[in-house]
């Protein structure tokens, strides 16, 4: 298949786009940040031009999107994680494809993801979703009730939380980020039996910086890479 011109100086822009957010992240911390691209509605090739660049995490919110793009990814040395609203009937489509699901944002969900996790003899990390200004529209764990929800979830099988997630209000975002920070410290220095805070995935396009800043060693990428 031959490119056109367009799809030519789109790939160049993809590149540039990666090379440029690399360098703010280089210039903003010494600590290793997890760079992943958030791929909805972008094409499974132009997704591997990100690949190609040396991308090695992938964000896919939807189920279905995912399930028809899954099979053209160039993805042997990549990391699929499943970042939007999964409904509990949909885990089984996505629960083989991905390497993490980071919007875990109920209890129903988690047992779910543990149900099938346990089915399959395999052990599925999970972030949970922290709806950080409780916002109504949003969905994701109310930050005061973070703890007893973990303690829950970390009692069942076949699941174990290696993280945080959030998407802050728009209007207030770095106390958001300064909140998730306290609330992912917080957590690390509880024992908990399948509880490792490993990861905080917080920052997207707008806003990766400040969420560097605070903590955040994995941020979402989506329009400043490909738009
Ligand atoms: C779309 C999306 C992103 C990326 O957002 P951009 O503003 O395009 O960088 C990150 N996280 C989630 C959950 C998203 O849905």
């Amino acid at each position: 298949m031959t490119k056109n011109q367009f799809e030519l100086e789109y790939e160049e822009k993809i590149r540039n786009n990666i090379k440029k957010v690399k360098d703010v992240i280089n210039s903003t911390t010494n600590e290793n940040v997890n760079v992943m691209a958030v791929t909805k509605n972008i094409k499974a090739e132009f997704v591997n031009v990100a690949i190609k660049e040396g991308i090695k995490l992938i964000g896919e919110n939807r189920v279905q999107e995912l399930v028809e793009k899954y099979d053209k990814y160039e993805k042997d040395e990549v990391k699929i994680h499943f970042i939007g609203h999964l409904q509990t009937n949909k885990v089984k489509k996505i629960i083989n494809l991905v390497d993490c699901i980071e919007s875990v944002d109920s209890l129903k969900l988690a047992l779910t993801i543990s149900k099938y996790a346990e089915k399959l003899k395999k052990t599925i990390p999970i972030f949970l979703e922290i709806n950080i200004g409780k916002e109504e529209q949003k969905f994701g764990f109310n930050p005061e009730e973070i703890l007893e929800n973990l303690n829950i979830i970390s009692k069942m099988p076949n699941i174990k939380v290696n993280g945080l997630m959030t998407v802050p209000p728009k209007k207030n975002v770095v106390q958001s980020f300064k909140e998730m920070n306290r609330i992912y410290v917080d957590i690390s220095n509880k024992k908990m039996d399948n509880v490792t805070m490993k990861f905080l995935s917080m920052g997207m396009s707008e806003d990766f910086k400040e969420a560097i800043i605070y903590g955040a060693n994995i941020v979402r990428i989506g329009r400043l890479f490909f738009n």
